[in-house]
């Protein structure tokens, strides 16, 4: 399995598919080492999340270079990528236990609770483009909680995927508590299907969750999906106009725009519509483009040249149908030269479906009314960003939209404290925080006469 480097096309590391058998060995060793972890206490576990902290910080310019050589991100943003991690280990090294203490609740029982004990072996399916964080979100709560987990990364950052296994080595976890299995996806469906695995989580496309959700489904699994998205970013002409375009630059265009939670369709006032194209586009020319080793550089490549000629797919459907491009719009291999389009309309792919690089989609809108339908009827439910100083209009909005986040005066993100995931085709299930600890878990009643 080969990961080539989006930035030059050579192919920087190698490694050698897992036979069946030796994935049912991985299988059989995160059961033996189960039947030990699920008894250690949440004080030890806590230690080594706080060890593989330390480790991350430590190697934190080395990881980040992998991903940089994997993936064309920008090494500045996988530096903070890196420190993310080691920020939600330390989040649940502090609050797992207190998250999954028994819950009493009075019954005709002398004694009656509710108590989380772990369900065993969970296997992860884990997208590019946050190589690390992806995995983190999923172990460190799923770990801390007593589960064991299998990672089967995307076949394009295995590399990475070592360096997380080695991470959790480093840091003193038992062996086979976390394991990488280096594999394709044909491999998945047998792994799901295996009796020792109790469920799956996937973070990926549309297409990948449909298929792990279906053999998951077949097998009475629980599955947790999270999926892609199409993120609205609303500026009401009463925002703080500064403060917004910096935010709707960033939500959009960090990480090369591959992000499943980027502001991809920005909703303006018509009242400002003008003043804020024009401002927003002296703002996304100062972006530096260049090697993504350089600590300077903001825009790295795509992932790959394929993704970029999809992504000038969808840009030469919006042209052909009478969208404009402010700035940008040309591609040469992976690189994408960070785009804005305005006039963008519904019937358009670059509103309808989710594009995944550094392309902004412009429209106007009248009123809240007329927003509120433009963001709600899009199939995907992640999350959306509002710009406004009016709380009253931000009070009344906030529980139309069918979205997993709402966002005011900020860009969507994921924070270790708060849950994280979508509605609609944008997957089901919640991570992080004391949700996503509780996603894998066995909630078990107890009465005691
Ligand atoms: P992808 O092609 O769906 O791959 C994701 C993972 O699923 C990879 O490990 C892939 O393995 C595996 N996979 C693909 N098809 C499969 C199948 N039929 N059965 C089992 N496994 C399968 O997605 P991607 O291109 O890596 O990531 C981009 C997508 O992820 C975007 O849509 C983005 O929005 C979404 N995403 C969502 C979130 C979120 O939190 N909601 C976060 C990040 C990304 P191979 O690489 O071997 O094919």
């Amino acid at each position: 399995m080969k990961s080539i480097n989006p930035y030059n096309q050579e192919v920087v590391f190698e490694h050698k598919e897992f036979t069946v058998k030796q994935v049912e060995e991985a299988i059989d060793k995160s059961q033996n080492a189960f039947t030990e972890w699920r008894k250690t206490s949440f004080e030890e576990r806590a230690k080594l999340f706080l060890a593989l902290a330390d480790v991350l910080e430590k190697n934190k310019a080395k990881y980040a270079e992998v991903m940089t050589l994997e993936i064309g991100k920008p090494i500045s943003q996988g530096i903070a990528e890196i420190e993310k991690c080691a920020w939600v280990c330390r989040y649940y090294a502090e609050n797992a236990e207190k998250q999954l203490s028994a819950n009493k609740v009075s019954t005709d029982a002398q004694e009656s609770y509710v108590r989380y004990d772990p369900l065993g072996v969970l296997l992860a399916v884990m997208p590019w483009n946050f190589p690390f964080w992806q995995v983190f979100r999923f172990a460190v709560p799923s770990l801390s909680a007593g589960n064991t987990g299998l990672l089967k990364h995307a076949s394009n950052v295995m590399e990475s995927a070592k360096m997380i296994e080695q991470s959790f080595i480093e840091a003193g976890f038992p062996k086979n508590v976390f394991q990488s299995l280096i594999i394709k996806s044909d491999k998945v469906e047998k792994i799901i299907r295996n009796p020792i695995v109790k469920a799956v989580s996937l973070t990926g496309s549309n297409a990948a969750g449909a298929a792990v959700a279906k053999v998951a489904s077949e097998e009475i699994k629980p599955s947790l999906l999270e999926l892609g998205g199409n993120n609205a970013l609303v500026v009401f002409e009463d925002c703080d106009l500064e403060a917004t375009l910096n935010t709707c630059v960033h939500a959009r265009f960090q990480n090369t725009g591959q992000s499943c939670i980027s502001g991809k369709r920005l909703f303006v006032h018509k009242n400002i519509a003008d003043e804020f194209t024009e401002k927003i586009t002296q703002k996304i020319v100062a972006l530096k483009s260049g090697d993504p080793l350089d600590e300077e550089t903001y825009i790295g490549t795509m992932v790959s040249k394929e993704a970029a000629e999809t992504l000038n797919e969808q840009l030469q459907d919006a042209i052909e149908k009478g969208a404009e491009v402010v700035i940008g719009g040309n591609y040469n291999q992976a690189y994408f030269e960070p785009t804005l389009v305005k006039n963008v309309t519904p019937d358009m792919k670059i509103y309808k479906e989710e594009t995944f690089g550094p392309l902004l989609a412009c429209s106007t809108f009248e009123n809240e009314d007329e927003v509120l339908e433009m963001v709600n009827s899009s199939d995907y439910g992640l999350g959306v960003s509002l710009f406004t100083t009016n709380k009253k209009r931000v009070e009344n909005l906030i529980p139309l939209f069918e979205d997993g986040a709402v966002f005011v005066n900020d860009l969507v993100k994921s924070d270790p404290r708060l849950p994280f995931g979508g509605t609609k085709i944008s997957g089901y299930g919640r991570e992080l925080s004391e949700e996503g600890i509780k996603a894998f878990v066995n909630k078990k009643t107890v009465y005691i006469k």
